[in-house]
């Protein structure tokens, strides 16, 4: 059973993986440890990502549980386990569990 993803607490921890990745980021680097320019590249398609968008803009930032939440229920809010991913990618996936993270509350689908 996998833990709900949404809610303030969601919001907050994508405002927080924002901080994190977008240019200049503290996570914003690559394997060497280098300033990524245009900050974290997305986890599923490997292209930039725009840190200024919005959902539900498609290209817009979600957090994307690297193990997913459904097997993994316990690191559902275990910061290590995010990756920063398209709204698009992410929803495209196939996982419906995966909830983005939006403006509204109670996003379902
Ligand atoms: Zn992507």
């Amino acid at each position: 059973m996998a833990v709900e993803w949404n809610g303030p607490r969601a919001k907050k921890e994508l405002e927080w993986l924002r901080s994190q990745h977008r240019p200049g980021g503290l996570l914003a680097v690559d394997e060497r440890g280098k300033r990524l320019r245009d900050g974290s590249p997305c986890c599923l398609c490997g292209e930039p990502i725009d840190y200024d968008l919005r959902f539900p803009n498609t290209d817009s930032l979600t957090v994307q549980h690297v193990k997913s939440r459904d097997r993994f229920p316990e690191l559902t809010w275990v910061r290590s386990n995010y990756g920063p991913a398209h709204f698009g990618c992410n929803a495209s996936q196939g996982s419906r569990e995966e909830l983005p993270v939006g403006e509204f509350e109670n996003v379902y689908w």
